[in-house]
C-alpha cells in the first residue's frame, strides 16, 4: 500500500492554485495515484491530467509535454529524493510503501550471521523504514552502517546511477543489505564497489545473493563493448527525457570517435526501445548518453552506456583501460 505525502501535497496546491495539473508517476504506483489525486483534484478544484508515458526516475521530467498542455503545475510523484522542485513547474511528491522491512530481515538473520559490519541500502518507498532496519539489526548485534545523505539522494538512499551513499561506508561494510524488488539497484551496487550485496524483497520476502545476476550483466557488458570495438558506424544515442539530456557528451563522442576513423551519427530518441534502434540499419552500434542502466536490457545491436562510450574511445586510442 503506497501513501502519498499529502501535507506538503496541500500545501503546494494551496500556495500555486492550480486550474490544470500533469500528473507524472513511475508505472507501479500510478493506480494508487489516480485514485488519490482524482479525489484530490475534486476537493481544491483543479483538472488533473495523468501522463501516460513511462517514469523510470527523477531524471524523468515532463516539462516539455507541461508546456505543451499548458498546465500550472507537475506533480511527479514518487520518486523520493531531497529535490523539492525542478525546472519550471515540477514539484517532487513523496511517495512511501508502507509495508513492514522486519519480517523479511528477520527472515535473512541465519544467511547473515557470518558477517560482522552490514551496509543498508535501499531505493525510495522504503526509506522512511530503514531506520526501524538498523535499529533491529543493531539489536542482533550486529554493526549496522548506512550512508549519510548526499543531495540528490537521501539517507541510505541509491538510485541506479547513484551509489554515492554505499561508496562512503564501503570500507566498513562486509556485505550489504539492499532492501527492495528491483534486481538492477542490486546489480549496479555489486558492479560498482564489488562487494556481497544481498537483495531482500520486502514483498515476496525472497533473500538472494545479487553475484550471479551481476557477473551475467558485466559479461554481457563487455561482451557488446567488444562487438563495438569493430563497428564502422557507430550511432550516438541522445536521450531527450530532460533530466537525461547530455548533448555536450553526445558531441564529444562524436567529435573523438570521428576523429578515429568510425562513421558516427547523432540520433534523438525520448524512449530507447530495441525497434527504436533497429530502425538504423546502417549502425553496428550505439552509445547512449542518457541513462547507465539502459545499456544492461538486451538488444540486438550493441549499445553502450556513455562510461562504456568513454572505455571505446580510451581503448582505440590504445590506451590501457
Ligand atoms: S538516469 Fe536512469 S538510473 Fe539514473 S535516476 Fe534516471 S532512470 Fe534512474
Amino acid at each position: 500500500m503506497i501513501e502519498i505525502d499529502e501535507l506538503s501535497l496541500i500545501k503546494l496546491v494551496e500556495e500555486i492554485k492550480p486550474k490544470l495539473v500533469l500528473v507524472v508517476c513511475p508505472s507501479g504506483i500510478r493506480l494508487e495515484c489516480i485514485k488519490i489525486i482524482s479525489n484530490f483534484s475534486k476537493k481544491y478544484g483543479f483538472n488533473a491530467i495523468f501522463l501516460g508515458e513511462s517514469c523510470y526516475g527523477i531524471c524523468d521530467l515532463a516539462e516539455s509535454e507541461a508546456s505543451f498542455l499548458q498546465v500550472d503545475l507537475v506533480l511527479h510523484i514518487g520518486h523520493n529524493s531531497t529535490l523539492r522542485r525542478a525546472g519550471k513547474m515540477t514539484y517532487f511528491i513523496e511517495a512511501y510503501d508502507n509495508i513492514s522491512l522486519i519480517p523479511v530481515v528477520e527472515k535473512a538473520l541465519p544467511l547473515i550471521k557470518e558477517f560482522k559490519n552490514i551496509g543498508l541500502c535501499t531505493i525510495g518507498p522504503h526509506l522512511k523504514r530503514l531506520d526501524e532496519v538498523q535499529n533491529y539489526l543493531q539489536k542482533q548485534g550486529f554493526s549496522v552502517y548506512v550512508g549519510d545523505s548526499i543531495p540528490p539522494l537521501r539517507k541510505g538512499q541509491i538510485f541506479g546511477c547513484n551509489y554515492s551513499t554505499c561508496k562512503m561506508i564501503e570500507q566498513f561494510v562486509d556485505v550489504f543489505l539492499f532492501i527492495g524488488s528491483s534486481r538492477f539497484h542490486a546489480i549496479g551496487l555489486y558492479n560498482l564497489l564489488g562487494k556481497p550485496v544481498l537483495v531482500l524483497d520486502p514483498h515476496t520476502k525472497e533473500i538472494f545473493p545479487i553475484e550471479k545476476d551481476a557477473l551475467k550483466v558485466q559479461k554481457h557488458l563487455l561482451f557488446n563493448f567488444y562487438k563495438a570495438i569493430d563497428a564502422k558506424n557507430i550511432g550516438v544515442v541522445i536521450g531527450l527525457k530532460e533530466g537525461q539530456y547530455n548533448i555536450p557528451a553526445a558531441l564529444e563522442l562524436y567529435k573523438e570517435l570521428n576523429g578515429l576513423g568510425k562513421n558516427v551519427y547523432l540520433i534523438a530518441m525520448k524512449e530507447i526501445s530495441n525497434e527504436k534502434l533497429n530502425e538504423f540499419q546502417n549502425i553496428d552500434a550505439f552509445i547512449e548518453t542518457a541513462c547507465p542502466r539502459i545499456s544492461e536490457d538486451f538488444f540486438d545491436k550493441p549499445v553502450l552506456s556513455l562510461q562504456y562510450g568513454y572505455k571505446l574511445i580510451e581503448y582505440l586510442k590504445g590506451q590501457k583501460i
